[in-house]
């Protein structure tokens, strides 16, 4: 695959391998463990510009792609699951900023891409998830200013973020019509962030949840049109899932490395494990699904790159890449036998961090809906 990329993917590629096996990979144990954001390991990856990585040069960025970004993300990931979803949050904001934010508001991306400025996003409500348009935060105007009241739930960085774009009702009952996006600075009066969530996996990530209570904003924060949110939540969710695919492929990537060097070093009944068949169909069946993912996710993010729309192509690389990654890093488990289920080896961790990316970025049931949409339109 690396045949086709191009010399800028190449060099960004090794950039990125590097940090990852020399700075990510070495403090994943200690994430995981300690559950702290690892602000130090996210300024290393600012520091190679990683985060400007898809955004144009005179927006701040490196100019380079998607499919570049595809190419890091998987190399990071490789190193801690946790870091490859930190790697995407500052990524994702400094492209919305840049597609949709005022000349005012796209002065923050340098802070972004230099790692100074921890941004987050809140969409999602206790009570409302999937079904984004019920959400019931709402943003009031009153004369100059918006005052923002309602809860938010699971926000990544919501304990460290020093921005948030908050997604709010600013007309209730115009259900998905009524959506708009304010960017909140989290040292207003009003904002209060909750215990940091006790999670499965993907330790480190300071996710809580954020009360707006009566948050006054200047209008001028508005991210956008007024009311027009929920399809620049839609649009942004195209590379989004791109970015979790290529997560979760970094980790499957990971996990598959591991089973085979383990499988060559344990022996059982005189021969190593790798020559018993049944281990080797299952090394077969993740490296055929690994290349498959791939080829789906850069696939995606080369119609992405040229402009096309790909609701029903980055919703297959999603919902592919992290249902093969949840199965074979299950099957990489496996093969390490009972060390698998300890945390002294690191498929114990892909095991439990991977489980989220069908979770999250819309479940892997939404993504479903989205591809059957898709293929309604087409052949009906
Ligand atoms: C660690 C973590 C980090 C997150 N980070 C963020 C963040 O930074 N910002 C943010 O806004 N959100 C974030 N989220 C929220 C995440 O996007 C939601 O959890 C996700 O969208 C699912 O919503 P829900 O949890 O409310 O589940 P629900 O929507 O309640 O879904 C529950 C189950 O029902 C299924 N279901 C729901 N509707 C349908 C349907 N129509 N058809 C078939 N099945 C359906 C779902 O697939 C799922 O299996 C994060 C979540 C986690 C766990």
């Amino acid at each position: 695959m690396d045949r086709f990329y191009s010399d800028d993917q190449r060099m960004v590629r090794e950039t990125a391998r590097k940090l990852s096996d020399d700075v990510v990979a070495p403090a994943a144990a200690a994430i995981d463990r300690d559950d702290v954001f690892p602000r130090a390991v996210y300024e290393a990856l600012a520091e190679q510009g990683l985060f400007g990585i898809p955004l144009p040069e005179v927006a701040g960025g490196v100019g380079l792609d998607a499919v570049t970004a595809c190419i890091v993300m998987e190399e990071i990931a490789r190193g801690s699951g946790a870091v490859g979803n930190a790697f995407a949050i500052p990524v994702e904001a400094a492209l919305f900023l840049h597609h949709h934010g005022t000349a005012e508001q796209q002065k923050l991306i340098a802070g972004i891409v230099e790692g100074k400025l921890i941004p987050a996003t809140a969409v999602t409500e206790p009570d409302h998830g999937s079904d984004v348009a019920a959400m019931t935060t709402t943003a009031r105007r009153d004369g100059d200013d918006y005052i923002i009241k309602g809860t938010k739930a699971w926000v990544t960085f919501g304990q460290v973020a020093d921005v948030v774009m908050v997604f709010a009702k600013t007309d209730p009952d115009a259900g998905h019509r009524g959506i708009s996006c304010i960017l909140v600075e989290t040292d207003r009066p009003g904002v209060i962030r909750g215990k940091s969530e006790d999670l499965l996996g993907m330790h480190g990530l300071a996710e809580c949840m954020l009360t707006f209570d009566e948050v006054r904003v200047p209008v001028t924060n508005l991210i956008g049109a007024e009311h027009g949110a929920f399809k620049m939540a839609m649009e942004n969710f195209n590379f989004s899932r791109l970015m979790m695919s290529s997560m979760a492929l970094g980790m499957a990537q990971a996990a598959m490395e591991d089973a085979v060097a383990y499988a060559h070093d344990r022996k059982q009944f005189g021969k190593p494990i790798f020559q018993h068949q049944a281990v080797q169909f299952m090394i077969a069946d993740m490296a055929k699904d690994i290349s498959a993912a791939r080829l789906l996710i850069h696939h995606a993010a080369r119609l992405y790159d040229a402009g096309h729309p790909i609701a029903q192509e980055a919703a297959q690389a999603k919902l592919f890449t992290t249902d093969m990654a949840q199965v074979h890093i299950s099957n990489a488990l496996q093969i390490h036998g009972g060390n698998g289920y300890s945390r002294e080896f690191r498929v114990e961790r892909l095991f439990r961090d991977v489980r989220l990316s069908q979770i999250y970025e819309g479940t892997n049931q939404i993504q479903r809906m989205i591809i059957a949409r898709q293929v309604q339109k087409a052949y009906t």
